[in-house]
């Protein structure tokens, strides 16, 4: 498929919409560790073979391409990040692509005790580690495996290691998890990490999601401010950041809301992605997909990439849709994806 490109290479990436993309998400795995009911299905996960994934090389090569487009800053995602083998030696070599000024990582932080070391030294400086509850049980409700321990100790471990940028990612189920809120809002209120609730977003693999199970920004923040203090806005430093921020009026820490349902936030997107086998997505609800790797095993050079992204993101449509007649669940699950 063949769309207008809108814009010439030195425009970077604009959409017909007028939004420029310079935020890059790269997923570098689907696998994981635990099996979250928002995300994977619970048993008999099949996982794309090890020689479908982009190898680090092909990785690298597509970000200092899309570098040359504007794009300047990743996050790697997955499925887990952290069980590919060797994340610090890609990531070592994404900070040094010319034009790329900020790589950070979304983990479970299961395996982040572990590696937090090596991935500071490569030069990681941002981190959000996801941490629905602080409760065993609601965690393995959620991540059908143990695990909490272990991320809490990813958390100190990554705190230890000297990371000064660490968000605290929460999902926020209807029915299950409201008993998290104020227990996790504590938590990074005594630890001095910014946590960020996240709506429930039609992205499970089992297909089971209702908007009855969303809750929302709004509701979390009234619960917030009965148990805590007022919260006060945040000036928005960059209008494509998904999430609106407050300060806990008490001046102990900070809070976010990213609202994907409730209150879209397409108009200011920025962001495009690559999933593990080196599809690019225009969005997580996009329904097609742009083949980087068959270009790049197909000897494709730099300028076949070039004229696949803008495709890509001349194709993006306004909005995702999420709650209209005509909205169209993607086929791929978020571990399949990359969140
Ligand atoms: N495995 C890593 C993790 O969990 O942090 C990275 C990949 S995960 C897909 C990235 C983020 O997407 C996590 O914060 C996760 O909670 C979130 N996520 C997964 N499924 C979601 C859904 N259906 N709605 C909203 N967020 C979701
Ligand atoms: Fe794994 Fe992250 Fe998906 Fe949970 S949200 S199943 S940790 S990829």
């Amino acid at each position: 498929m063949s769309y207008p490109i809108s814009n010439s290479a030195a425009n970077g990436l604009v959409d017909s919409f007028g939004r420029k993309h310079t935020n890059l998400r790269l997923s570098v795995t689907d696998r994981c560790n635990i099996r979250c009911f928002y995300c994977m299905p619970a048993e008999n996960v099949v996982f794309r073979p090890r020689a479908e994934l982009l190898t680090f090389e092909e990785i690298v090569r597509f970000v200092r391409v899309a570098a040359q487009l504007g794009i300047n800053k990743l996050r790697l995602t997955g499925g887990e990040p952290l069980v590919r083998n060797d994340l610090h030696l890609l990531v070592r070599q994404l900070v040094g692509v010319p034009g790329i000024d900020d790589v950070a990582l979304t983990t479970n932080g299961i395996l982040l005790a572990d590696q937090a070391k090596d991935l500071h030294a490569a030069g990681l400086h941002r981190l959000n580690i996801s941490l629905d509850s602080l409760t065993e049980e609601t965690f393995q409700r959620i991540s059908r495996r143990p695990g909490l321990q272990k991320v809490l100790d990813g958390i100190f471990a990554a705190k230890h290691t000297g990371f000064q940028k660490i968000r605290l990612n929460a999902i926020a189920i209807r029915g299950l998890t409201e008993n998290e809120i104020v227990p996790l809002a504590e938590f990074a209120r005594e630890h001095d990490l910014e946590l960020r609730f996240i709506e429930f977003m039609p992205l499970d693999a089992d297909g089971n999601w209702t908007d009855e199970e969303v809750l929302t920004g709004q509701q979390i923040r009234q619960t917030l401010e009965a148990e805590f203090c007022s919260l006060e806005p945040i000036e928005r430093s960059d209008a494509s950041q998904p999430a609106v921020d407050f300060r806990f009026a008490d001046g102990v820490g900070r809070i976010g809301f990213i609202n994907p349902v409730s209150q879209p936030f397409c108009d200011d997107c920025n962001r495009i992605r690559l999933t593990a086998e080196g599809q690019i997505r225009n969005c997580l609800f996009s329904t097609t997909e742009w083949d980087a790797r068959e270009v790049m095993r197909r000897g494709g050079n730099d300028s076949k990439l070039k004229l696949l992204l803008h495709d890509c993101v001349a194709a993006k449509k306004q909005a995702h849709g999420i709650g209209e007649a005509d909205f169209e669940k993607p086929a791929r699950a978020m571990y399949q994806i990359g969140g």
